[in-house]
C-alpha cells in the first residue's frame, strides 16, 4: 500500500485516477482548489477510509509524506485555461516547482500530466515524442502550451540536477463521464447540445481532426507509466490513434442520442490545430503492450449516459 498525492484530483481525469488508486488498495490524498473540479466528482469517495481531500492551490508549497505524486492540477479546456492565462502559467510552472520540491524532499516518485499541446499545430503527423513541436509562444493557447512545456523542462532538470524520480506522459484528447458540462471541450459540448436539442456548434468547416481517448484507457496508461522501469522517464504519448473529423464526431453523437439537433458552423478559433494524432509505439513498447481498448462509440455511450443522469440529478449544472 502506498500513500499517493493526486493534484487536480477533483477534476475530470483526477477523479477517475483517485477512484482507481483506491480500488487498488492505496491511500489517496486528493488536492484541489476547485477551479474547474468539483466535490461532486469525488462525492462517492468521501466515505472511503483511505481517501483524504485537501483544498489547496498548487501555486503555494504543500507538504505531506507521500510515496508518489500524480501532478494533474491545471485547467485543461481552452475556455477555462484562457479565462485567467497568467494563473494558468503559474499553475503549470509554480505548481511543477512546488510539487517537484516536495518530491525531492520526501523522495517521492512524481508523474507529470503533460499534453499533446506541447506539439502545438504540428507539422509532423502522427506526432511521436521526438518531435519538438510547432507552438506559438504569444497566442491564445500559449499560457497552456508553454506552461506545460516549461513544466516538462522543470521535470527534466529536477531529474538531472537533483535525481528526482520522474515520469512524463503527454495526454491526447480524452473524454468520459465527469467532464464539466460547460468546459467548452468538443465532446461535452456536442453531447450537451444534442441532449438539449440545441444546435451542434462546429468550429470552422469541421474537417479538423482529433483522436479521442476514453478516460479508462488513459488511467490504465498513467498507472503503467508510474510503475514502469526506473530508467524510463518519458515523455510518452498516451492517446488513442484513431482519428476523427469534428463532423464525424457530431454525427456519432447525433446517432447515439437520436437527437434532431442541426449543425451550425462558427468561426474556427485562432491557433486551433488542424490535425492531431498520437504515435503510441513507445507506450506500446515500454508499458507492457498498453493501447486503448475502448472504441469511440462505446465511450460516447458511457459519456452520454453520464450527462443524461446529470441533467436529471443536477439540472442547474447543465
Ligand atoms: P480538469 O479541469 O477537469 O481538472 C483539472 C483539475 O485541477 C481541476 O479539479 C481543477 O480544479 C484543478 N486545479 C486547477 N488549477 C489548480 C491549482 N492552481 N491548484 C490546485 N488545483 C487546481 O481537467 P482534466 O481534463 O481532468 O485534466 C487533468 C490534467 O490532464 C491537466 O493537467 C491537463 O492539462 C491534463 N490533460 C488533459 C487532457 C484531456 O483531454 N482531458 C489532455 C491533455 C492533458
Ligand atoms: N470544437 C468544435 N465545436 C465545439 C468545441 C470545439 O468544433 O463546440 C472543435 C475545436 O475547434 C477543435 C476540436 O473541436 O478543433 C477539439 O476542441 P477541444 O476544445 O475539445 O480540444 P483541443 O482543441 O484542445 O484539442
Amino acid at each position: 500500500m502506498k500513500r499517493i498525492l493526486v493534484t487536480g484530483g477533483a477534476g475530470f481525469v483526477g477523479s477517475h485516477l483517485c477512484e482507481r488508486l483506491l480500488a487498488e488498495g492505496h491511500e489517496v490524498i486528493c488536492l484541489d482548489n476547485y477551479f474547474t473540479g468539483s466535490k461532486l466528482n469525488i462525492e462517492h469517495l468521501m466515505d472511503h477510509h483511505y481517501f483524504e481531500l485537501v483544498r489547496h492551490d498548487v501555486t503555494h508549497p504543500y507538504f505531506a509524506e507521500v510515496d508518489e505524486i500524480y501532478n494533474l492540477a491545471c485547467p485543461a479546456s481552452p475556455v477555462h485555461y484562457q479565462y485567467n492565462p497568467i494563473k494558468t502559467v503559474k499553475t503549470s510552472v509554480m505548481g511543477a516547482i512546488n510539487m517537484l520540491g516536495l518530491a525531492k524532499r520526501v523522495k517521492a516518485k512524481i508523474l507529470q500530466a503533460s499534453t499533446s499541446e506541447v506539439y502545438g499545430d504540428p507539422k509532423v503527423h502522427p506526432q511521436s515524442e521526438d518531435y519538438w513541436g510547432h507552438v506559438n509562444p504569444i497566442g491564445l493557447r500559449s499560457c497552456y502550451d508553454e506552461g506545460k512545456r516549461c513544466a516538462e523542462t522543470l521535470f527534466m532538470d529536477y531529474h538531472i540536477q537533483n535525481k528526482v524520480a520522474i515520469k512524463i506522459i503527454r495526454i491526447f484528447n480524452t473524454y468520459g463521464p465527469r467532464m464539466h458540462p460547460h468546459d467548452g471541450r468538443v465532446v461535452s459540448n456536442f453531447i450537451v447540445q444534442a441532449l438539449k436539442g440545441e444546435a451542434i456548434t462546429i468550429y470552422g468547416e469541421g474537417t479538423q481532426t482529433r483522436s479521442f481517448q476514453y478516460v479508462d484507457d488513459l488511467v490504465e496508461g498513467t498507472l503503467r507509466m508510474m510503475d514502469s522501469r526506473d530508467d524510463f522517464i518519458g515523455p510518452v504519448n498516451i492517446g488513442n490513434p484513431v482519428e476523427f473529423t469534428m463532423l464525424e464526431l457530431a454525427q456519432e453523437v447525433l446517432d447515439i442520442t437520436g437527437s434532431k439537433s442541426k449543425l451550425t458552423f462558427l468561426p474556427l478559433p485562432k491557433d486551433d490545430p488542424m490535425q492531431r494524432q498520437p504515435d503510441i509505439s513507445l507506450a506500446k513498447r515500454e508499458l507492457q503492450g498498453w493501447e486503448p481498448k475502448i472504441p469511440l462509440r462505446e465511450g460516447l455511450k458511457h459519456t452520454i449516459a453520464y450527462f443524461e443522469g446529470l441533467m436529471k440529478s443536477h439540472p442547474e449544472m447543465v
